[in-house]
């Protein structure tokens, strides 16, 4: 018997719940839903500077309204630094990272001659073997992971398929940085990890950060978890999807007598579908959702269609 599902929304309290988010918190309910699983939401707060106490309590007021709802308290990710800073340690421990003393100017100067030569800006590595005696008086050390510099990572995805990435555009990322505080990369890897995610289903504009994050997998030995990265949203007229599209947070949508029902329904089309289908309710939504009718390329936003369909409900 295959492990319960759970899956995971992992929001940026940085702003409101917005169109994007909010249909990535759908697609991750939608799925522990369909395989009798659960849904946990954890609130990605570690920079400190840009998290509001406001930006939680609207991500978690829009998510309400949607009716999705998620198993247990909200996790704040910045309240588990001590555990992700432990694993740091175990990596330094068994040679899996290591304190790098460079400096800003030596950074920059790799940066400029990676540049120069037409490269992506990369570290070198120039600490990776030398002993932490030869440390420089006064520099406070980053953590970086030792990454291998050779051959490829594949993110098998659900989604985008399977997906490689040259090791050698991966470089030693960091961990932990001077301060001692984790990196998202760190802290995202600890926490799945920690919390028995078996599925993450996330904007595609992570896929990268896959690649990063499966490099911390290998590292420390745990299984990576399915991955699928979904198309972002883009406008009608296939830019970006911004406010002068109608991407408000999910109060605005309230605000305008949005009804949940309706905005479940609109969410879900964009970027899966079922079939012909248009019209759908909540059960019918549980019952068909799958990751392999994602498609591949961005949905566009239309705020037309989401009036037309509220009429509908
Ligand atoms: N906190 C990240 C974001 O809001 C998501 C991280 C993830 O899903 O792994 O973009």
């Amino acid at each position: 018997m295959s492990a319960a599902v759970i899956t995971r929304f992992a929001p940026s309290p940085t702003g409101f719940l917005h169109i994007g988010g909010a249909r990535t918190a759908l697609f991750n309910w939608l799925y522990a839903k369909r395989h009798g699983g659960k849904m946990l939401l954890r609130i990605e707060d570690t920079d400190r500077e840009r998290s509001t106490e406001p930006a939680v309590a609207a991500i978690l007021d829009g998510l309400t309204w949607l009716g999705l709802d998620w198993e247990g308290e909200p996790i704040s990710q910045f309240a588990r630094a001590e555990r992700h800073r432990e694993v740091a340690e175990q990596l330094i421990a068994a040679g899996r990272a290591y304190y790098c003393y460079a400096s800003q100017e030596e950074l920059t100067e790799m940066r400029e001659k990676a540049r120069a030569e037409g490269r992506p800006p990369r570290y070198d590595g120039r600490w990776r073997d030398r002993d932490p005696s030869e440390a420089p008086e006064g520099v406070k050390p980053v953590v970086r992971l030792k990454a291998p510099t050779e051959g490829e990572t594949i993110v098998d995805d659900q989604v985008q398929g399977r997906v490689s990435f040259p090791n050698k555009d991966l470089d030693d990322l960091v961990l932990l940085r001077s301060d001692g505080t984790p990196t998202y990369m760190l802290a995202v890897v600890v926490d799945d990890h920690d919390m028995g995610i078996t599925h993450i289903v996330r904007g595609d504009d992570h896929l990268t950060n896959a690649a990063r994050q499966t490099l911390i997998y290998q590292a420390v030995d745990w299984d990576v978890p399915v991955m699928a990265h979904i198309p972002l949203i883009h406008g009608p007229d296939g830019a970006k999807l911004s406010k002068r599209h109608g991407a408000l947070g999910a109060e605005a949508y309230r605000a305008m007598g949005y009804l949940p029902a309706a905005m479940r329904n609109y969410l879900a089309r964009l970027g899966w579908s079922h079939g012909d289908d248009e019209i759908f309710s909540t059960e019918e939504m549980i019952g068909w959702f799958d990751l392999d009718a994602i498609g591949k390329s961005p949905s566009r936003f239309d705020f037309q269609k989401l009036q037309n369909l509220n009429g509908h409900y």
